[in-house]
């Protein structure tokens, strides 16, 4: 039986504890205190430098006229153009698409890559959309942001229910207006149209590099670790397979619509060769069925929660039983979980380190796209390893010097990058 309380999501979804901007406020408030930064540039780091709110009339293949709202918030542009990918999801709302974007500041800080942050939005359902509608509203929306993109300015790519295609859309409709193709207005683009080898896999990528730097503190051998994966999509599919290939053993897989387990480890090659057939990983011959909220809970060495936020809350917590918890989604941990975490003992590695494996390569995207000279894969993934490795040692050091968790050390990391940034450059009046 499963206590209603420890199903993610279903008791006090709606109170503020879920509410993505409170959870990323309660974070920066702990950092920015911790450094003893003064209230005015706490104001200034805080506060988006721009919310643009649009809507967007769309006429449907069945010749209905809708509206779609669409937004894009950039949060700082201290350290270089804002970067961040746009999702298309039927509860987007300002709140998450503004906490986003200051995780994506702190994100490309953490691993100290030349740009702010930002995040785009779209209200939409895309299941109930056909190609040609989303092709429309990707379009539209593009066009009304025309003004407040660009390689030198905001650089979005890929997040939620949009992919390579949104981002050819996006290249595309920009490239029209500018009278020119202008690769870098976006990253996460299909390879023949100026993306990156490896963007693809690489916040997958990121989270095996770290993990693994994780696994060795505690002396634990790849060949010994053993895994659970929430989510097969972009990031936690890419995690398991990489991870498997490393050889971790993935013991369960977990979906919105059912969980795998297997002692012996997953096939998870298999499992995405299943679930491109059938539509779903339920009914997977090699693997039990198992209820996927307990999945979450088995006793295991690395928990990889890659599916949505809040999945982690202050009612379940302190059922889950990984040594190691490496956040490939955004927002998985809500801020009153951070405490039960640590006083379990559980070494996070917190999501603005985790999955920043993905807005890295898309830096190195921009990269080749503004030099016109395309590196190949073992480059990319070598260049990658580097910069994660050295960011996690950054933070775990962080941490334990100013005797902080590693969350707590990755935000006071990141934050003191962008004040400094904002110091040197001074405050324009
Ligand atoms: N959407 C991804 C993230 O949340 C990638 C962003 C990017 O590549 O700009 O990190």
């Amino acid at each position: 039986m499963i206590l209603e309380a420890t199903r993610p999501g279903t008791n006090h979804e709606n109170g503020p504890e879920f509410n993505p901007w409170l959870a990323a406020e309660a974070r920066f408030n702990q950092a920015a205190t911790l450094l003893g930064m003064d209230d005015g540039l706490q104001k200034v780091l805080r506060t988006p430098t721009m919310e643009i709110t649009v809507h967007i009339p769309i006429q449907l293949d069945d010749g209905r006229l809708e509206v779609f709202t669409g937004y894009r918030v950039q949060h700082s542009l201290a350290r270089g153009p804002a970067k961040g990918g746009i999702r298309f999801a039927p509860d987007v709302s300002i709140d998450e698409v503004r906490a986003l974007a200051s995780w994506m500041t702190w994100k490309c800080a953490v691993v100290n890559i030349p740009f702010g942050g930002g995040k785009g939005g779209v209200i939409c359902d895309p299941a109930l959309l056909s190609q040609n509608e989303l092709e429309r509203i990707t379009r539209r929306y593009t066009a009304e942001l025309i003004d407040f993109i660009g390689p030198e300015r905001d650089v979005p790519a890929p997040d939620m229910n949009t992919n390579e295609q949104t981002m050819a859309w996006i290249m595309d409709t920009y490239s029209m207006h500018k009278r020119t193709t202008v690769t870098a207005v976006v990253t996460g683009k299909p390879l023949n149209l100026g993306g990156s080898r490896g963007r693809p896999a690489a916040t997958g990528r990121g989270c095996l590099f770290v993990t693994l730097q994780a696994l060795r503190k505690f002396g634990i051998a790849p060949a010994d670790a053993k895994v659970v994966v929430q989510g097969m999509g972009n990031v936690g599919g890419n995690a398991a397979r990489l991870m498997a290939e490393a050889g971790l053993k993935i013991i369960s897989v977990i979906e919105y619509d059912g969980a795998l387990y297997n002692a012996n480890g997953i096939d998870t090659v298999a499992v995405q060769k299943f679930r491109a057939e059938t539509g779903s990983i339920v009914g997977f011959p090699r693997a039990e069925p198992i209820d996927k909220h307990q999945a979450m809970y088995l006793p295991c060495d690395v928990f990889v929660p890659a599916a949505r936020e809040n999945v982690i809350h202050s009612a379940n917590a302190h059922l889950l039983n990984a040594k190691i918890i490496c956040e490939g989604a955004n927002g998985p941990t809500t801020a009153a979980a951070d405490k039960v975490l640590e006083e379990k003992g559980i070494f996070v590695i917190p999501d603005i380190l985790a999955n920043a494996g993905g807005v890295t390569v898309s830096y190195f995207e921009w990269v080749q796209d503004r030099q016109g000279y395309f590196w190949n894969e073992q480059l990319v993934n070598e260049r990658l390893e580097e910069i994660m490795v050295n960011s996690f040692q950054d933070v775990v050091q962080y941490g334990e010097k100013h005797k902080v968790h590693n969350r707590t050390a990755a935000y006071m990391l990141a934050l003191d990058r962008v004040a400094f940034a904002i110091k040197l450059r001074g405050i324009y009046a």
